[in-house]
């Protein structure tokens, strides 16, 4: 039946894991837009399940919903919040202000044109973003190359402030992009001519959050 792509184990019973969670899409995702998903145990799938609910709540309050990449998002976010009230009351409790110096996340903020002591942030993301992301360029890899991420390749998750020269120069070359995700997901990947370089990845999540993520394969 194969491995889970998670946590490599091989799978008595296959349950299909979203690469991009499913109530991460937008209201103005194309219908031919498949939300694809890959092979992974029960556990696994409910623990990411978890998590990426978790990640929703604290990372869309962030984003300013009138992007397009960002459409019906916010509204989802209401929905959530009108199933569980308590989490209004966490929120106000749990949001930071910003210093001149603290840069939370690229992306996050805080953003310009609005006075800094406007804007908060809730610090949870920083610590919720890494698992879910490495689950979903896992997920990426193994659409494209049906590729696992052990032995002998490793995966590597970049957050930058500002794009690398080499990345920027590979994007504007190489870069193609697959599969199309719709407007909340831009996904592009560069394929090395051998496996000495590595696979590198560029995505960006509703128009906000940019990782970058390398693929190597060890010697
Ligand atoms: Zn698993």
């Amino acid at each position: 039946m194969g491995k889970c792509v998670h946590c490599f184990k091989e799978l008595v019973e296959v349950t299909r894991d979203h690469i991009f969670p499913s109530s991460w899409y937008t209201d103005n995702t194309p219908q031919n837009i498949q939300r694809l998903t890959v092979p992974s145990c029960r556990e696994c799938n409910e623990k990411f399940g978890k998590l990426e609910q978790k990640l929703f709540m604290r990372l869309v309050p962030c984003i300013d919903p009138t992007k397009a990449e960002m459409s019906g998002i916010t509204k989802k976010l209401f929905h959530t919040y009108t199933k569980n009230p308590r989490f209004l009351k966490w929120l106000k409790e749990n949001l930071k202000p910003y210093t001149k110096d603290k840069k939370p996340f690229p992306g996050l903020g805080p953003h310009e044109g609005f006075p800094l002591e406007s804007q908060s942030y809730i610090p949870a993301p920083v610590d919720l973003l890494p698992p879910v992301l490495e689950k979903i360029f896992r997920g990426l890899e193994y659409k494209f190359e049906q590729r696992l991420m052990k032995e002998p390749y490793a995966l590597k998750i970049y957050h930058v402030f500002e794009e690398p020269e080499e990345i920027k120069k590979l994007l504007s070359h190489k870069s193609k992009k697959d599969i199309s995700f719709g407007p909340g997901f831009s996904v592009e990947r560069i394929v090395p001519t051998n496996m000495k370089e590595p696979v590198i990845y560029k995505t960006i999540i509703w128009g906000t959050f940019i990782s970058y993520a390398s693929v190597v394969k060890k010697r």
